[in-house]
């Protein structure tokens, strides 16, 4: 199979990224040219894969291959919130009634206790913080209905929240643009590309992790012949964990769009501006409607994330002015609505929000499909995909393969102009909360 679309490249860097020492990407190539396992992009989802099956296959050499740079990717360009939303009710015949959604819970929360262990043992600088507020926050009367059904569903699913009232949020983030809050399932919040970095530089010894390395074309059967502008690759089994990109390789090429979006970071402030940012010294805040803005006070900064466009990439004057806009509407006191840092990040959207999981082939494994909470999702799924081609059984890889798949999308232009439609739609119906 021969790659028919290019592998990720974006207009700016990640801001998260800009602020860590330049990276020297691993580009050496071991004389070895045969692996039993390789695996095709090394975000949250394929350091997983690699880490998990060099764990329970020791003295096995285990070959990663990214495009780009550690934490040049979306892995490195999200808001960095580790979240356990049960996701779309995907489920499968068991439906997404209570106990269905507190598995799912269950099982992003493993990736994100997985996350916590990694970060522990290996000493991983990325600011991990649980004790910080991450609200979800409405900042229109339609908002504050939605967050009221949300809070219900928390309830009805035994998770404890908290409410935060207009005064309470003016408090904490400075903005009396909100009306009320209540707590998300945001369990911790990182800094995504140190996390990034730090889980790439203590893979397991039997990981041999290539940066810089685009994987041009796979065989349909095994042994996998993969190749890569390094050379050609033979494996037994191969991963393919480059998400949207996995339609280069014919995979889910109708199950999945890229998406767009977009983040920006003030330069570092000063005390009397991060006084206008409220009182606590860091906190995040989500949006009632999934087309709004979130936002975080962290690292003495603002990081704003807002916009959603179909396939391509936006013009990065045109993303300035719509953050800058966003950023000013809640904050207008700030002395300037300055960015250091603006960048965008592609994502793979499915059209009822489930992923693309599983052996799809003798030897070929594939997890793909994550548009947010991929920091957590994508870890676990990784984590699975890994014990699933090793024969692991557990109680939690039984809750993934029981979720359906992706649902079809029709062919272009029929699948463009509905997605543009649906986003210019509830870029409407979400009105002040973007
Ligand atoms: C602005 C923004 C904010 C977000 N905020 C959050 C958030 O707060 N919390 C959260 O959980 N999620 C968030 N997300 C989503 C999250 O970043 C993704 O879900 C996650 O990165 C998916 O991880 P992944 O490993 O599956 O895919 P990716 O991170 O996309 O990794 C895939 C890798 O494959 C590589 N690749 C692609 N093609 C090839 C090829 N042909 N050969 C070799 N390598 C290849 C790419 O270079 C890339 O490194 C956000 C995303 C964006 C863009």
């Amino acid at each position: 199979m021969t790659i028919r679309e290019k592998a990720p490249a974006y207009a700016a860097p990640s801001g998260w990224n800009a602020l860590l020492p330049k990276r020297i990407a691993r580009e050496r190539v071991s004389g070895e040219r045969r692996f039993r396992s390789v695996v095709v992009g090394a975000g949250y989802t394929g350091l997983a894969v690699a880490r998990r099956l060099a764990e329970l296959a020791p003295g096995e050499e285990i070959l990663l291959l990214d495009a780009t740079t550690i934490a040049d990717g979306a892995s490195g360009r999200n808001s960095g919130y580790l979240l356990i939303n049960p996701g779309e009710p995907s489920a499968g015949a068991a439906g997404f009634a209570g106990e269905w959604a507190v598995r799912q819970m269950a099982l992003v929360q493993a990736g994100v206790d997985w996350l916590r262990e990694l970060v522990v043992t290996n000493a991983i600088a990325c600011n991990w913080q649980e004790a910080v507020p991450a609200i979800t926050a409405a900042a229109t009367p339609r908002g504050q209905t939605s967050i009221g059904r949300t809070r219900e569903r928390y309830e009805a699913w035994g998770v404890a929240t908290r409410d935060y009232s207009a005064a309470d949020l003016r408090h904490i983030a400075g903005t009396t643009y909100y009306r009320y809050g209540i707590q998300s399932l945001t369990r911790a919040l990182v800094q995504p590309a140190a996390l990034h970095r730090g889980l790439a530089d203590h893979l397991p010894t039997g990981v041999t992790l290539l940066e810089n390395t685009t994987v041009r074309g796979l065989s349909k059967t095994t042994p996998f012949k993969i190749e890569t502008s390094r050379g050609d690759f033979v494996a037994d089994r191969v991963f393919v964990t480059n998400n949207l990109h996995a339609r280069a390789f014919g995979i889910g090429c109708d199950r999945m769009v890229g998406i767009y979006t977009y983040g920006a970071f003030t330069p570092e402030l000063d005390r009397h501006q991060l006084a206008l940012l409220g009182e606590m010294p860091e906190w995040g805040i989500l949006p009632a409607h999934r087309m709004g803005t979130t936002m975080r006070k962290t690292m003495g900064r603002l990081l704003i994330r807002s916009g959603d466009s179909y396939e391509r990439e936006r013009d990065p004057s045109a993303v300035q002015a719509m953050l800058t806009a966003l950023y000013r509407n809640r904050f207008p006191a700030m002395r300037t609505h300055e960015f250091e840092h603006v960048w965008g990040g592609l994502t793979a959207v499915t059209h009822n929000g489930a992923f693309l999981f599983g052996e799809i082939r003798p030897g070929l494994f594939v997890s793909a499909g994550c548009g947010g909470a991929g920091v957590t999702r994508g870890t676990i799924q990784g984590k699975l995909l890994a014990e699933l081609a090793c024969g692991v059984p557990s109680q939690l890889l039984s809750d993934r393969l029981a979720q359906n798949g992706p649902d079809w999308l029709p062919p272009e232009p029929i699948r463009g102009a509905g997605a543009k439609l649906q986003i210019a739609w509830e870029q409407w119906i979400a009105g002040a909360e973007r």
